[in-house]
């Protein structure tokens, strides 16, 4: 213990990912780089034999991604399976398994050569667009050729499979595949130098509720192994062989944290209502059943967004309106008897959807996603309108259009919805609102008004669009606040030209405690959070005013 103290003491500042404050010993996580050996040759009659391993390769790793999406989906987030079936999409992609056999036929080198070398090109394409694809592209592609490497390798051990129980994992980066040895192994923080608040490991890590700190420079040489830590994700901060005092503040502060965790846990089931006697209702995001069972236990009032994307992903067709309506289902039934709010279909031209033939987009954020893409496939919209119609008849169901710039956007769902309905002879149509998710939404409220029941802000995309900032891309993150008092503006603006409209808020910024009271001060009545966040934000609730004064 003396010994412990006596270390030399660091203080490390980064940025906190994912909030939380945490303490253990930390495991040095060196990435075995790919190796950089020349590639291995191979005499022309053997062609065959590398396709036959390229094949099987790819079948086993596409195998072992379905699993992974699987667990990831029951233990972690639906949101983050996802992420796990689009790898298996761009893993068969025939555009890139034609250019591994291409690289074999043609350079007379192994599967493995052939693997390093064409996702080396791929790499670099993506970090050479970098500027319009979403960064973590990059990341996908390494985690895909590391998959594929060991399964050629006939690796089946995983290097973060022997992390000790409680360590502080120090890394240059986390891959959407090392996440899953997290959860399993019970690692208490992450400290990584890099990684933007909208890239993978953030998801990962805040679905989790690990605390993470990224954008460390050279954390593999400043950071030792297996030293104590003190992380506080919150401050952005940790404390490496801490002092015997600085030890004490921190146990402090965790223990101050784990009761006012408590005490909210035991209030999270009642009604929140402001100081000045305004209730304000707690929904939650959630893109699986376990999201909206852990939500429900968690105290929320119903869902305020049900993300359907993931329905789509790693399919060859879509959903038709009896699939959409068991996967929904499923989904909301612990949430029956609250109301619920399905989004429509959000996918935008940066995501492989294989059943739509995108044309590459210089600007995919700026292109064909949400409403857009389901005006220019009207089909894709219709079915889910049929579902969501088939759902009213049990839910108290509620529709949320993505991506709204035109009132016209959502006065087309609106049209579309009124005809299903009649057809389907439904007596009572589901409220129909806008998300609030783009500048020009946000300043045409007093029109959009005229199609919508509510307004929800979606501030991820708003920051996004407002800032002119790619949400995922960590080199731009200085200019993502979604914080920022331009956003509250907007909110404001919108409050303002809508007077009679119900707001809610579901992007992340409704699941920042300190932001609650700004928020409500604008108008806004209903939040929708992640479902570990509903307590706390029902106490922050509990604090505030909807009246400044
Ligand atoms: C948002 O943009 O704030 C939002 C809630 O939608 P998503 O994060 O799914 O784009
Ligand atoms: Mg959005």
């Amino acid at each position: 213990m003396l010994m412990c103290d006596k270390e030399a003491t660091l203080l490390i500042q980064g940025k906190g990912i994912s909030p939380g404050l945490a303490e253990g010993r930390t495991f040095v996580h060196r990435d075995m780089l790919r190796s950089l050996d020349a590639p291995t040759g191979i005499k022309a009659e053997n062609i065959e034999r590398e396709f036959g391993h390229l094949d099987d390769a790819t079948a086993r790793t596409t195998g072992d991604l379905l699993v992974l999406a699987t667990r990831v989906e029951k233990e972690i987030d639906s949101r983050l399976a996802a992420v796990f079936e689009t790898h298996q999409v761009m893993l068969n992609d025939p555009t890139l398994r034609e250019e591994l056999r291409a690289e074999i036929r043609g350079n007379l080198v192994s599967a493995s050569s052939a693997v390093k070398a064409v996702f080396l090109r791929w790499e670099k394409r993506f970090l050479l667009m970098e500027s319009q694809l979403a960064r973590h592209k990059g990341d996908d592609m390494r985690d895909i050729s590391k998959r594929l490497s060991d399964a050629l390798a006939g690796i089946k051990i995983h290097p973060l499979e022997h992390i000790p129980p409680g360590s502080v994992l120090v890394a240059n980066r986390l891959l959407p595949s090392d996440t899953i040895f997290l959860s399993q192994h019970s690692t208490v923080a992450v400290l990584l130098e890099y990684g933007g608040a909208g890239s993978h490991a953030a998801l990962f890590a805040r679905a989790m509720g690990l605390p993470c700190i990224a954008d460390i420079p050279m954390i593999l040489k400043r950071v030792p192994a297996d030293a104590l830590a003190l992380v506080d994700a919150n401050l952005g901060e940790v404390i490496i062989g801490p002092q015997a005092k600085q030890k004490a503040i921190f146990r402090q502060k965790v223990d101050a944290r784990r009761k006012a965790f408590i005490a909210a846990q035991a209030r999270a089931r009642e009604q929140a209502v402001t100081r000045d006697g305004v209730a304000i209702a707690v929904l939650a995001n959630v893109g699986c059943r376990d999201d909206t069972k852990r939500a429900m236990e968690n105290g929320a009032e119903g869902v305020g967004l049900y993300r359907t994307e993931h329905i789509y992903m790693g399919r060859m067709t879509p959903p038709d309106v009896d699939e959409l309506l068991d996967e929904m289902r499923r989904t909301l039934e612990p949430a029956q008897g609250n109301p619920v709010c399905v989004r429509l279909l959000d996918i935008g031209a940066d995501k492989p959807f294989p059943f739509i033939s995108f044309l590459a987009e210089t600007n995919p954020a700026l292109g064909r996603r949400g409403i857009r893409l389901l005006r220019e496939y009207p089909g894709l919209l219709e079915t889910q309108l049929q579902a969501v119609l088939k759902l009213s008849e049990e839910f108290d169901v509620r529709i949320l259009v993505p991506m709204v710039a035109l009132p016209e956007d959502v006065a087309k769902v609106k049209e579309c919805l009124t005809h299903l309905g009649s057809e389907l002879r439904v007596s009572a149509l589901p409220k129909l609102g806008a998300m609030i998710e783009t500048p020009a939404a946000a300043l045409s409220a007093q029109a959009i008004e005229q199609y919508a029941d509510f307004l929800s802000f979606g501030t991820n995309d708003l920051t996004q669009y407002t800032f002119a900032a790619d949400r995922e891309n960590a080199a731009v993150e200085q200019y993502f606040n979604d914080a920022a008092d331009v956003i509250f503006r907007l909110l404001q603006i919108t409050h303002d030209d809508a007077p009679g409209m119900p707001l809610s808020v579901c992007g992340e910024l409704a699941g920042r405690a300190e932001h609650i009271p700004k928020l409500l001060q604008c108008g806004v009545r209903t939040l929708s959070v992640a479902p570990p966040l509903i307590p706390i934000i029902k106490e922050a609730i509990r604090e505030s005013r909807c009246n400044a004064t």
